[in-house]
Protein backbone atom coordinates (compact mmCIF):
# COMPACT_ATOMS: atom_id res chain seq x y z
CA UNK A 1 0.00 0.00 0.00
CA UNK A 2 1.70 3.01 -1.25
CA UNK A 3 0.39 5.63 0.71
CA UNK A 4 2.89 8.94 0.07
CA UNK A 5 3.83 8.57 -3.11
CA UNK A 6 1.54 8.90 -6.78
CA UNK A 7 2.61 8.65 -10.19
CA UNK A 8 0.30 11.20 -12.70
CA UNK A 9 1.88 10.93 -15.76
CA UNK A 10 4.27 8.69 -17.68
CA UNK A 11 6.76 8.56 -20.82
CA UNK A 12 7.82 5.60 -21.64
CA UNK A 13 9.78 4.20 -18.11
CA UNK A 14 9.56 8.12 -17.17
CA UNK A 15 7.80 9.03 -14.41
CA UNK A 16 5.92 12.44 -13.40
CA UNK A 17 5.71 11.93 -9.65
CA UNK A 18 3.98 13.20 -6.06
CA UNK A 19 6.10 12.38 -2.74
CA UNK A 20 3.31 13.58 -1.02
CA UNK A 21 4.99 14.72 2.53
CA UNK A 22 3.64 17.16 4.38
CA UNK A 23 4.81 19.88 1.46
CA UNK A 24 4.76 17.85 -1.50
CA UNK A 25 7.22 17.26 -3.78
CA UNK A 26 6.96 16.52 -7.73
CA UNK A 27 9.48 13.89 -8.67
CA UNK A 28 11.89 13.06 -10.27
CA UNK A 29 13.87 15.52 -7.64
CA UNK A 30 16.58 15.69 -5.08
CA UNK A 31 15.75 14.37 -1.91
CA UNK A 32 18.24 15.89 0.07
CA UNK A 33 16.78 17.98 3.22
CA UNK A 34 13.77 15.58 3.61
CA UNK A 35 14.93 12.10 3.29
CA UNK A 36 16.00 10.80 7.22
CA UNK A 37 18.53 8.11 7.25
CA UNK A 38 17.16 5.04 10.05
CA UNK A 39 21.38 4.14 9.77
CA UNK A 40 22.55 0.60 9.26
CA UNK A 41 21.92 -2.40 11.42
CA UNK A 42 25.63 -4.13 10.84
CA UNK A 43 27.22 -1.89 14.00
CA UNK A 44 23.97 -2.82 16.42
CA UNK A 45 20.50 -3.27 16.14
CA UNK A 46 18.41 0.03 15.61
CA UNK A 47 14.82 1.13 17.15
CA UNK A 48 12.21 1.34 14.57
CA UNK A 49 12.03 5.31 13.85
CA UNK A 50 9.60 7.46 15.05
CA UNK A 51 9.28 9.28 11.36
CA UNK A 52 6.74 11.84 10.15
CA UNK A 53 5.09 12.95 7.20
CA UNK A 54 7.56 16.39 6.69
CA UNK A 55 10.46 13.52 5.36
CA UNK A 56 10.82 10.14 3.98
CA UNK A 57 12.27 8.03 6.36
CA UNK A 58 14.84 5.14 5.40
CA UNK A 59 14.48 2.11 7.61
CA UNK A 60 16.87 0.62 9.30
CA UNK A 61 18.82 -1.41 6.85
CA UNK A 62 21.52 -3.60 5.77
CA UNK A 63 23.23 -2.71 2.67
CA UNK A 64 25.15 -5.51 1.02
CA UNK A 65 28.43 -5.07 -1.77
CA UNK A 66 27.69 -6.32 -5.33
CA UNK A 67 28.48 -9.82 -5.69
CA UNK A 68 27.69 -10.84 -2.72
CA UNK A 69 25.93 -14.45 -2.74
CA UNK A 70 22.00 -14.24 -2.62
CA UNK A 71 21.93 -16.74 0.44
CA UNK A 72 23.92 -14.49 2.20
CA UNK A 73 21.64 -11.79 1.79
CA UNK A 74 19.07 -13.66 2.74
CA UNK A 75 19.91 -14.53 5.72
CA UNK A 76 20.92 -11.39 6.92
CA UNK A 77 17.85 -9.62 5.30
CA UNK A 78 15.94 -7.52 7.29
CA UNK A 79 12.31 -7.62 8.06
CA UNK A 80 10.75 -3.87 7.39
CA UNK A 81 8.38 -3.05 9.34
CA UNK A 82 4.78 -1.52 8.44
CA UNK A 83 5.21 2.11 9.62
CA UNK A 84 2.21 4.76 9.25
CA UNK A 85 5.16 7.49 7.83
CA UNK A 86 6.73 7.89 4.12
CA UNK A 87 8.96 5.40 4.24
CA UNK A 88 11.82 3.52 2.41
CA UNK A 89 13.27 0.66 1.90
CA UNK A 90 16.76 -0.14 0.94
CA UNK A 91 17.22 -3.34 -1.64
CA UNK A 92 19.73 -4.69 -3.68
CA UNK A 93 18.42 -5.46 -7.15
CA UNK A 94 18.59 -9.41 -6.92
CA UNK A 95 16.75 -9.35 -3.62
CA UNK A 96 13.99 -6.45 -4.18
CA UNK A 97 10.60 -7.29 -3.76
CA UNK A 98 7.61 -5.34 -2.35
CA UNK A 99 8.44 -4.20 0.98
CA UNK A 100 5.15 -1.81 1.77
CA UNK A 101 7.43 1.29 1.87
CA UNK A 102 6.70 4.49 -0.63
CA UNK A 103 10.21 4.24 -1.90
CA UNK A 104 12.93 1.99 -2.48
CA UNK A 105 16.92 2.76 -2.13
CA UNK A 106 19.27 0.98 -4.96
CA UNK A 107 22.01 -0.19 -2.64
CA UNK A 108 24.33 -0.69 -5.08
CA UNK A 109 23.99 2.37 -7.21
CA UNK A 110 27.28 3.72 -7.01
CA UNK A 111 28.77 0.59 -8.26
CA UNK A 112 26.75 0.13 -11.76
CA UNK A 113 26.40 3.86 -12.36
CA UNK A 114 29.15 4.22 -15.11
CA UNK A 115 28.31 0.68 -16.92
CA UNK A 116 25.64 0.62 -19.39
CA UNK A 117 24.76 -3.26 -18.81
CA UNK A 118 25.47 -3.76 -15.10
CA UNK A 119 22.94 -0.69 -15.14
CA UNK A 120 20.51 -1.92 -17.23
CA UNK A 121 20.37 -4.90 -15.58
CA UNK A 122 20.33 -3.57 -12.17
CA UNK A 123 17.08 -1.12 -13.01
CA UNK A 124 15.02 -3.60 -15.12
CA UNK A 125 15.57 -5.90 -12.40
CA UNK A 126 14.25 -3.97 -9.47
CA UNK A 127 11.62 -1.59 -10.78
CA UNK A 128 10.48 -4.91 -12.07
CA UNK A 129 10.35 -6.08 -8.62
CA UNK A 130 9.12 -3.53 -6.60
CA UNK A 131 5.00 -1.95 -6.86
CA UNK A 132 4.48 0.02 -10.35
CA UNK A 133 3.46 3.24 -7.88
CA UNK A 134 6.74 3.18 -5.67
CA UNK A 135 9.32 5.51 -6.43
CA UNK A 136 12.74 4.41 -6.67
CA UNK A 137 15.76 6.49 -5.11
CA UNK A 138 19.79 6.29 -6.71
CA UNK A 139 21.85 7.26 -4.20
CA UNK A 140 25.31 9.27 -4.41
CA UNK A 141 25.22 9.19 -8.57
CA UNK A 142 23.60 11.86 -9.74
CA UNK A 143 25.20 14.59 -12.02
CA UNK A 144 23.87 17.40 -14.02
CA UNK A 145 25.04 15.26 -16.97
CA UNK A 146 23.12 11.90 -16.68
CA UNK A 147 19.92 13.05 -14.43
CA UNK A 148 18.16 12.67 -17.37
CA UNK A 149 18.83 9.41 -18.43
CA UNK A 150 17.87 7.75 -15.00
CA UNK A 151 14.84 9.54 -15.26
CA UNK A 152 14.45 7.89 -18.76
CA UNK A 153 15.19 4.87 -17.08
CA UNK A 154 12.86 5.27 -14.50
CA UNK A 155 14.78 6.30 -11.51
CA UNK A 156 12.09 8.67 -9.20
CA UNK A 157 14.69 10.32 -6.80
CA UNK A 158 18.35 11.03 -6.63
CA UNK A 159 20.11 13.67 -4.70
CA UNK A 160 23.04 15.99 -4.57
CA UNK A 161 25.99 14.48 -2.80
CA UNK A 162 27.82 13.56 -6.03
CA UNK A 163 27.57 17.08 -7.81
CA UNK A 164 28.25 18.31 -4.34
CA UNK A 165 31.57 16.09 -3.86
CA UNK A 166 33.06 16.78 -7.03
CA UNK A 167 32.53 20.76 -6.63
CA UNK A 168 35.04 20.65 -3.39
CA UNK A 169 37.29 18.46 -5.43
CA UNK A 170 37.15 21.41 -7.67
CA UNK A 171 34.97 19.75 -10.58
CA UNK A 172 32.62 22.36 -12.72
CA UNK A 173 29.63 20.38 -13.85
CA UNK A 174 27.57 21.32 -16.75
CA UNK A 175 25.09 19.16 -18.76
CA UNK A 176 27.24 18.56 -20.80
CA UNK A 177 30.32 17.03 -18.70
CA UNK A 178 32.63 18.43 -16.55
CA UNK A 179 35.44 20.50 -16.80
CA UNK A 180 38.78 21.24 -13.99
CA UNK A 181 37.92 24.59 -12.26
CA UNK A 182 41.67 25.60 -12.81
CA UNK A 183 41.07 25.09 -16.99
CA UNK A 184 38.24 27.51 -16.74
CA UNK A 185 39.02 31.59 -17.66
CA UNK A 186 35.28 32.30 -17.03
CA UNK A 187 32.57 30.34 -16.28
CA UNK A 188 30.11 29.68 -18.69
CA UNK A 189 26.71 29.93 -16.49
CA UNK A 190 24.54 32.01 -14.74
CA UNK A 191 22.92 30.77 -11.47
CA UNK A 192 23.72 32.85 -8.40
CA UNK A 193 27.16 30.79 -7.31
CA UNK A 194 28.81 31.87 -10.22
CA UNK A 195 27.82 35.55 -10.21
CA UNK A 196 31.42 36.60 -8.76
CA UNK A 197 34.47 37.56 -10.52
CA UNK A 198 36.38 34.43 -11.51
CA UNK A 199 39.53 34.70 -9.10
CA UNK A 200 37.03 35.35 -6.23
CA UNK A 201 35.07 31.66 -7.02
CA UNK A 202 36.51 28.81 -4.79
CA UNK A 203 35.73 25.26 -4.29
CA UNK A 204 32.78 26.31 -2.12
CA UNK A 205 31.02 27.94 -4.87
CA UNK A 206 31.69 25.40 -7.40
CA UNK A 207 29.82 22.76 -4.89
CA UNK A 208 26.67 25.42 -4.81
CA UNK A 209 26.81 25.85 -8.89
CA UNK A 210 27.15 21.73 -9.21
CA UNK A 211 24.15 21.26 -7.23
CA UNK A 212 22.43 24.25 -8.60
CA UNK A 213 22.51 22.98 -12.29
CA UNK A 214 21.81 19.66 -11.29
CA UNK A 215 18.34 21.17 -9.83
CA UNK A 216 18.22 23.08 -13.01
CA UNK A 217 18.24 20.05 -15.24
CA UNK A 218 15.81 18.32 -12.83
CA UNK A 219 13.46 21.18 -13.56
CA UNK A 220 14.31 20.45 -17.15
CA UNK A 221 13.23 17.05 -17.24
CA UNK A 222 10.29 16.81 -15.12
CA UNK A 223 9.17 19.38 -18.14
CA UNK A 224 10.26 17.34 -20.35
CA UNK A 225 8.25 14.67 -19.12
CA UNK A 226 5.38 16.56 -18.57
CA UNK A 227 5.35 16.96 -22.38
CA UNK A 228 6.02 13.21 -23.24
CA UNK A 229 8.83 14.60 -24.82
CA UNK A 230 11.67 13.33 -22.76
CA UNK A 231 13.09 10.93 -25.53
CA UNK A 232 14.09 13.63 -27.81
CA UNK A 233 16.47 15.58 -25.20
CA UNK A 234 18.02 12.26 -24.14
CA UNK A 235 18.70 11.37 -27.83
CA UNK A 236 21.01 14.37 -27.97
CA UNK A 237 21.60 14.89 -24.19
CA UNK A 238 22.77 10.97 -23.98
CA UNK A 239 25.83 11.27 -26.54
CA UNK A 240 28.18 13.80 -23.82
CA UNK A 241 29.33 10.49 -21.68
CA UNK A 242 29.75 7.32 -23.73
CA UNK A 243 28.03 5.07 -21.01
CA UNK A 244 25.37 6.82 -21.17
CA UNK A 245 25.08 6.51 -25.00
CA UNK A 246 25.74 2.69 -24.48
CA UNK A 247 22.68 2.81 -21.18
CA UNK A 248 19.98 4.37 -23.50
CA UNK A 249 20.78 1.69 -26.95
CA UNK A 250 20.42 -1.01 -24.20
CA UNK A 251 17.56 0.31 -23.05
CA UNK A 252 16.16 0.05 -26.32
CA UNK A 253 17.18 -3.65 -26.64
CA UNK A 254 14.81 -4.29 -23.93
CA UNK A 255 12.19 -3.37 -25.73
CA UNK A 256 9.38 -4.71 -23.31
CA UNK A 257 10.24 -2.87 -20.93
CA UNK A 258 10.09 0.47 -22.22
CA UNK A 259 6.69 -0.51 -24.40
CA UNK A 260 5.05 -1.56 -21.84
CA UNK A 261 5.27 1.87 -20.48
CA UNK A 262 5.08 3.94 -23.54
CA UNK A 263 1.64 5.31 -24.23
CA UNK A 264 0.14 4.49 -27.56
CA UNK A 265 -1.15 8.48 -28.49
CA UNK A 266 0.21 11.39 -27.44
CA UNK A 267 -0.46 15.16 -28.48
CA UNK A 268 3.50 16.00 -28.69
CA UNK A 269 5.02 16.15 -31.51
CA UNK A 270 8.34 13.61 -32.12
CA UNK A 271 11.70 14.14 -33.39
CA UNK A 272 13.49 12.17 -35.64
CA UNK A 273 16.86 13.43 -35.76
CA UNK A 274 19.50 10.47 -35.67
CA UNK A 275 19.29 6.60 -36.18
CA UNK A 276 18.48 5.69 -32.49
CA UNK A 277 15.46 7.37 -33.72
CA UNK A 278 14.29 4.42 -35.84
CA UNK A 279 14.31 2.06 -32.53
CA UNK A 280 12.20 4.01 -30.33
CA UNK A 281 9.38 2.23 -29.10
CA UNK A 282 6.48 4.45 -30.96
CA UNK A 283 8.18 3.92 -34.18
CA UNK A 284 8.66 0.13 -33.90
CA UNK A 285 5.15 -0.49 -32.73
CA UNK A 286 3.76 1.36 -35.93
CA UNK A 287 5.73 -0.64 -38.14
CA UNK A 288 4.71 -4.09 -36.10
CA UNK A 289 1.52 -2.90 -36.44
CA UNK A 290 1.18 -2.31 -40.28
CA UNK A 291 2.92 -4.94 -41.17
CA UNK A 292 1.14 -7.62 -38.63
CA UNK A 293 -2.65 -6.06 -37.78
CA UNK A 294 -3.03 -3.87 -41.16
CA UNK A 295 -4.70 -4.85 -44.39
CA UNK A 296 -5.29 -3.60 -47.09
CA UNK A 297 -9.31 -3.63 -48.86
CA UNK A 298 -8.99 -1.97 -52.24
CA UNK A 299 -8.97 -3.81 -55.07
CA UNK A 300 -7.21 -1.02 -56.78
CA UNK A 301 -3.28 -0.46 -57.81
CA UNK A 302 -1.15 0.35 -55.22
CA UNK A 303 0.87 3.85 -55.70
CA UNK A 304 3.80 4.44 -53.35
CA UNK A 305 4.94 8.18 -52.63
CA UNK A 306 7.42 9.90 -50.88
CA UNK A 307 6.00 11.26 -47.38
CA UNK A 308 5.25 15.19 -46.90
CA UNK A 309 6.85 17.50 -44.83
CA UNK A 310 3.22 18.93 -43.51
CA UNK A 311 0.79 16.30 -41.89
CA UNK A 312 -1.58 14.73 -42.10
CA UNK A 313 -0.08 13.85 -45.83
CA UNK A 314 -3.25 14.16 -47.57
CA UNK A 315 -3.10 18.15 -46.75
CA UNK A 316 0.23 18.58 -48.37
CA UNK A 317 0.65 20.35 -52.03
CA UNK A 318 2.61 17.55 -53.00
CA UNK A 319 0.03 15.09 -52.05
CA UNK A 320 -2.49 16.94 -53.37
CA UNK A 321 -1.31 17.35 -56.54
CA UNK A 322 -1.00 12.95 -56.38
CA UNK A 323 -3.99 13.14 -55.59
CA UNK A 324 -5.20 15.17 -58.57
CA UNK A 325 -3.47 12.49 -60.60
CA UNK A 326 -4.80 9.54 -59.01
CA UNK A 327 -8.89 10.46 -58.42
CA UNK A 328 -9.55 7.36 -56.50
CA UNK A 329 -8.20 5.37 -58.73
CA UNK A 330 -5.58 4.05 -56.65
CA UNK A 331 -4.69 2.88 -53.04
CA UNK A 332 -2.02 5.16 -51.97
CA UNK A 333 0.85 4.44 -49.08
CA UNK A 334 3.84 7.06 -48.00
CA UNK A 335 7.15 6.11 -47.78
CA UNK A 336 9.06 8.16 -45.22
CA UNK A 337 11.74 7.62 -42.74
CA UNK A 338 10.97 7.27 -39.70
CA UNK A 339 7.48 5.38 -39.88
CA UNK A 340 8.43 3.05 -42.65
CA UNK A 341 5.06 3.14 -44.93
CA UNK A 342 1.77 4.83 -43.65
CA UNK A 343 -1.25 3.42 -45.76
CA UNK A 344 -3.42 6.53 -46.69
CA UNK A 345 -6.01 5.03 -43.92
CA UNK A 346 -4.02 5.56 -41.49
CA UNK A 347 -2.10 9.02 -42.25
CA UNK A 348 -4.03 10.35 -38.88
CA UNK A 349 -2.94 7.43 -36.50
CA UNK A 350 -0.30 8.33 -34.09
CA UNK A 351 2.41 8.98 -34.81
CA UNK A 352 1.81 9.48 -38.56
CA UNK A 353 0.94 12.86 -38.26
CA UNK A 354 2.64 13.69 -35.09
CA UNK A 355 6.57 13.49 -36.24
CA UNK A 356 8.94 16.07 -37.76
CA UNK A 357 12.48 14.76 -39.19
CA UNK A 358 15.23 16.20 -40.75
CA UNK A 359 14.53 16.91 -44.54
CA UNK A 360 17.85 16.53 -46.11
CA UNK A 361 16.90 14.84 -48.91
CA UNK A 362 19.10 12.15 -48.55
CA UNK A 363 18.88 8.94 -46.06
CA UNK A 364 20.93 7.05 -44.18
CA UNK A 365 22.05 3.48 -44.74
CA UNK A 366 20.12 2.47 -41.86
CA UNK A 367 16.60 4.71 -42.41
CA UNK A 368 17.45 2.52 -46.05
CA UNK A 369 17.20 -0.40 -44.62
CA UNK A 370 14.84 0.09 -41.79
CA UNK A 371 12.05 1.38 -44.86
CA UNK A 372 12.97 -1.40 -46.87
CA UNK A 373 12.48 -4.25 -44.65
CA UNK A 374 8.70 -2.27 -43.38
CA UNK A 375 7.87 -1.96 -47.17
CA UNK A 376 9.03 -5.51 -47.57
CA UNK A 377 6.53 -7.23 -44.95
CA UNK A 378 4.03 -5.44 -46.02
CA UNK A 379 3.69 -6.50 -49.46
CA UNK A 380 4.37 -9.81 -48.34
CA UNK A 381 0.85 -9.32 -46.25
CA UNK A 382 -1.09 -7.26 -48.78
CA UNK A 383 -1.36 -8.39 -52.70
CA UNK A 384 -1.95 -5.46 -55.54
CA UNK A 385 -2.69 -6.07 -58.88
CA UNK A 386 -0.23 -3.87 -59.79
CA UNK A 387 2.48 -1.42 -58.30
CA UNK A 388 3.27 1.88 -59.23
CA UNK A 389 6.21 3.53 -57.58
CA UNK A 390 5.91 7.16 -58.03
CA UNK A 391 9.17 8.05 -55.96
CA UNK A 392 12.64 10.50 -56.62
CA UNK A 393 15.30 8.79 -57.87
CA UNK A 394 17.68 9.31 -53.89
CA UNK A 395 16.81 6.56 -51.86
CA UNK A 396 12.99 5.70 -52.60
CA UNK A 397 13.97 4.63 -55.95
CA UNK A 398 16.88 2.02 -54.33
CA UNK A 399 14.31 0.60 -51.70
CA UNK A 400 11.64 -0.14 -54.28
CA UNK A 401 14.24 -2.24 -56.29
CA UNK A 402 15.61 -3.92 -53.84
CA UNK A 403 12.11 -5.13 -52.67
CA UNK A 404 11.11 -5.58 -55.85
CA UNK A 405 13.73 -8.14 -56.08
CA UNK A 406 13.94 -9.60 -53.45
CA UNK A 407 9.65 -10.50 -53.44
CA UNK A 408 9.94 -11.24 -57.79
CA UNK A 409 7.48 -8.23 -58.29
CA UNK A 410 7.48 -5.91 -61.19
CA UNK A 411 6.92 -2.39 -60.32
CA UNK A 412 6.28 0.36 -62.84
CA UNK A 413 7.95 3.72 -62.32
CA UNK A 414 6.54 6.96 -63.04
CA UNK A 415 8.36 9.47 -61.77
CA UNK A 416 10.47 11.07 -63.85
CA UNK A 417 13.37 13.65 -62.38
CA UNK A 418 10.74 14.37 -59.36
CA UNK A 419 7.23 13.01 -58.57
CA UNK A 420 5.79 16.56 -58.97
CA UNK A 421 7.08 17.56 -62.48
CA UNK A 422 4.62 17.91 -64.82
CA UNK A 423 5.48 15.51 -66.96
CA UNK A 424 5.72 12.82 -63.90
CA UNK A 425 2.22 13.76 -62.36
CA UNK A 426 1.04 13.06 -66.43
CA UNK A 427 2.81 9.61 -66.30
CA UNK A 428 1.02 8.81 -62.83
CA UNK A 429 -2.61 9.73 -64.39
CA UNK A 430 -1.96 7.93 -68.13
CA UNK A 431 -1.16 4.57 -66.03
CA UNK A 432 -4.23 4.58 -64.01
CA UNK A 433 -6.36 6.15 -67.14
CA UNK A 434 -8.01 2.39 -67.57
CA UNK A 435 -8.60 1.80 -63.59
CA UNK A 436 -11.62 2.13 -61.77
CA UNK A 437 -12.49 4.73 -59.48
CA UNK A 438 -13.59 3.61 -55.80
CA UNK A 439 -16.47 5.45 -53.99
CA UNK A 440 -16.61 7.53 -51.01
CA UNK A 441 -18.06 4.89 -48.87
CA UNK A 442 -15.59 2.44 -49.99
CA UNK A 443 -13.45 5.05 -48.77
CA UNK A 444 -14.90 5.71 -45.45
CA UNK A 445 -15.53 2.16 -44.36
CA UNK A 446 -11.64 1.04 -45.48
CA UNK A 447 -10.61 3.85 -43.47
CA UNK A 448 -12.98 2.92 -40.51
CA UNK A 449 -12.01 -0.68 -40.78
CA UNK A 450 -8.24 -0.08 -41.27
CA UNK A 451 -7.79 1.93 -37.97
CA UNK A 452 -9.72 -0.51 -36.43
CA UNK A 453 -7.52 -3.34 -37.07
CA UNK A 454 -4.26 -1.19 -35.93
CA UNK A 455 -6.01 -0.42 -32.87
CA UNK A 456 -7.87 -3.57 -31.69
CA UNK A 457 -5.68 -6.07 -33.80
CA UNK A 458 -5.57 -8.28 -36.66
CA UNK A 459 -9.09 -8.73 -38.41
CA UNK A 460 -10.85 -6.00 -36.03
CA UNK A 461 -12.24 -4.21 -38.58
CA UNK A 462 -13.87 -6.76 -40.08
CA UNK A 463 -15.33 -8.54 -36.43
CA UNK A 464 -16.71 -4.94 -35.31
CA UNK A 465 -17.78 -3.70 -38.18
CA UNK A 466 -19.43 -5.83 -40.58
CA UNK A 467 -22.37 -3.45 -41.48
CA UNK A 468 -22.42 -0.53 -40.53
CA UNK A 469 -22.69 3.44 -42.20
CA UNK A 470 -20.79 6.43 -41.94
CA UNK A 471 -21.45 9.89 -41.22
CA UNK A 472 -19.91 13.55 -40.94
CA UNK A 473 -16.90 14.64 -43.19
CA UNK A 474 -13.44 12.77 -42.86
CA UNK A 475 -11.53 13.12 -40.61
CA UNK A 476 -14.24 13.34 -37.76
CA UNK A 477 -16.33 10.42 -39.03
CA UNK A 478 -18.83 8.79 -37.03
CA UNK A 479 -19.62 5.14 -37.09
CA UNK A 480 -23.68 4.03 -36.90
CA UNK A 481 -25.12 0.46 -36.60
CA UNK A 482 -27.56 -0.21 -39.47
CA UNK A 483 -30.50 1.18 -37.54
CA UNK A 484 -28.73 4.06 -37.06
CA UNK A 485 -27.13 3.80 -33.13
CA UNK A 486 -23.76 5.29 -32.90
CA UNK A 487 -20.45 2.93 -32.22
CA UNK A 488 -17.80 5.23 -32.70
CA UNK A 489 -16.18 8.22 -33.42
CA UNK A 490 -12.93 8.79 -35.37
CA UNK A 491 -10.50 10.96 -33.12
CA UNK A 492 -8.97 12.97 -35.87
CA UNK A 493 -5.96 14.16 -33.76
CA UNK A 494 -4.98 10.70 -33.45
CA UNK A 495 -6.41 8.67 -36.02
CA UNK A 496 -7.98 6.29 -33.36
CA UNK A 497 -11.29 4.92 -32.75
CA UNK A 498 -13.16 6.20 -29.33
CA UNK A 499 -16.40 3.52 -28.43
CA UNK A 500 -19.73 4.20 -27.24
CA UNK A 501 -21.18 1.74 -24.99
CA UNK A 502 -22.91 -0.10 -28.02
CA UNK A 503 -19.24 -0.16 -29.73
CA UNK A 504 -17.73 -1.81 -26.35
CA UNK A 505 -20.88 -4.36 -26.28
CA UNK A 506 -19.71 -5.23 -29.97
CA UNK A 507 -15.91 -5.35 -28.89
CA UNK A 508 -17.02 -7.93 -25.81
CA UNK A 509 -19.65 -9.58 -27.69
CA UNK A 510 -16.75 -10.48 -30.84
CA UNK A 511 -13.66 -12.99 -30.88
CA UNK A 512 -11.08 -9.78 -31.39
CA UNK A 513 -9.55 -9.98 -27.73
CA UNK A 514 -10.70 -7.23 -25.77
CA UNK A 515 -9.08 -4.77 -23.30
CA UNK A 516 -10.95 -5.41 -19.96
CA UNK A 517 -10.54 -3.47 -15.75
CA UNK A 518 -12.32 -5.00 -14.15
CA UNK A 519 -13.65 -3.29 -11.33
CA UNK A 520 -15.73 -3.44 -7.97
CA UNK A 521 -19.04 -3.08 -7.12
CA UNK A 522 -19.09 1.05 -7.91
CA UNK A 523 -20.42 3.17 -10.97
CA UNK A 524 -17.39 5.39 -11.93
CA UNK A 525 -17.87 8.66 -12.99
CA UNK A 526 -15.14 10.39 -14.73
CA UNK A 527 -12.38 7.86 -14.25
CA UNK A 528 -11.56 4.89 -12.30
CA UNK A 529 -9.29 5.02 -9.41
CA UNK A 530 -6.19 2.18 -9.02
CA UNK A 531 -7.71 1.34 -5.97
CA UNK A 532 -10.78 0.48 -7.65
CA UNK A 533 -9.29 -2.44 -9.95
CA UNK A 534 -9.93 -5.79 -9.26
CA UNK A 535 -8.08 -7.15 -12.74
CA UNK A 536 -6.76 -5.59 -15.95
CA UNK A 537 -5.95 -7.38 -18.81
CA UNK A 538 -1.71 -7.33 -18.93
CA UNK A 539 -1.88 -6.18 -22.41
CA UNK A 540 -3.19 -2.71 -21.68
CA UNK A 541 -0.79 0.43 -22.30
CA UNK A 542 -1.32 4.10 -21.47
CA UNK A 543 -3.55 5.24 -24.21
CA UNK A 544 -5.26 2.30 -24.86
CA UNK A 545 -8.80 1.89 -25.35
CA UNK A 546 -10.63 -0.48 -22.60
CA UNK A 547 -13.87 -2.02 -21.48
CA UNK A 548 -14.69 -1.04 -17.73
CA UNK A 549 -16.72 -3.48 -16.27
CA UNK A 550 -18.15 -4.57 -12.82
CA UNK A 551 -21.19 -5.95 -10.72
CA UNK A 552 -22.42 -2.84 -11.16
CA UNK A 553 -21.42 -1.05 -14.18
CA UNK A 554 -20.36 -1.39 -17.94
CA UNK A 555 -18.34 1.30 -19.70
CA UNK A 556 -15.67 2.14 -21.96
CA UNK A 557 -12.78 4.63 -21.66
CA UNK A 558 -9.07 5.22 -21.79
CA UNK A 559 -6.49 3.80 -20.10
CA UNK A 560 -3.93 5.83 -18.05
CA UNK A 561 -1.86 3.19 -17.07
CA UNK A 562 -0.57 0.15 -18.66
CA UNK A 563 -2.51 -3.37 -16.96
CA UNK A 564 0.03 -4.46 -15.09
CA UNK A 565 0.16 -0.84 -12.93
CA UNK A 566 -3.42 -0.91 -12.49
CA UNK A 567 -3.27 -3.96 -11.04
CA UNK A 568 -0.34 -3.09 -8.61
CA UNK A 569 -1.42 0.20 -7.83
CA UNK A 570 -3.02 1.80 -5.18
CA UNK A 571 -2.82 5.35 -5.90
CA UNK A 572 -3.42 7.62 -9.22
CA UNK A 573 -6.24 7.35 -12.09
CA UNK A 574 -6.31 4.29 -13.78
CA UNK A 575 -8.79 5.28 -16.67
CA UNK A 576 -10.73 7.89 -17.56
CA UNK A 577 -14.39 6.80 -18.17
CA UNK A 578 -16.04 8.23 -21.52
CA UNK A 579 -19.42 6.39 -21.32
CA UNK A 580 -20.86 4.08 -18.76
CA UNK A 581 -24.18 2.38 -17.46
CA UNK A 582 -25.18 1.28 -14.61
CA UNK A 583 -26.69 -2.45 -14.14
ZN1 LIG B 1 26.74 28.35 -12.03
Amino acid sequence: MTEYFEVHERDGAARLGELRLAESRETPTLVGEFLEDGGSLWPKDRDVPEGDDSVLTVLPHRAFPGGTPEEVEEAFAVDYPSVEFPSAAVVSPETATDHGADAYVLSNAQEIAGHAKAFVEAIIQTREAIPADTALYLPGVATPTNVALLAYAGVDLVDADRAVVKGTQGKYLSTDGEQFLEDLPELPCSCPACQVPREEFDREACAEHNEAVLEAELRRVRQRIRDGRLRDYIEGQARHEQWLTATFRRLDQQYGYLEQRTPVLRRAELTAATDDTLRRVEIQRFAERVTTRYHNRFDNPLVLVPCSAHKPYSESQSHGQFHDAIQFRAHTVSMTSPIGVVPQELELTYPAQHYDTVVTGQWTPTEREFVADVLEAYLERNEYPRIIAHVPGEGYRDICERVEDSLDLDFEYTAVDHPTTTESLANLASTLSDELKYSKRERQHNTIKAVADYQFGDGAGDELFEEFQTEARYPKLRVKSGSGEQLAMLVAQYGVLSLTIAGARRWVDSDVPTKRVEIDQFVPHGSVLAPGVVDASPEIRPGDEVVIEGPKAFGVGRAAMSGQEMVESTRGIASSVRHVEER
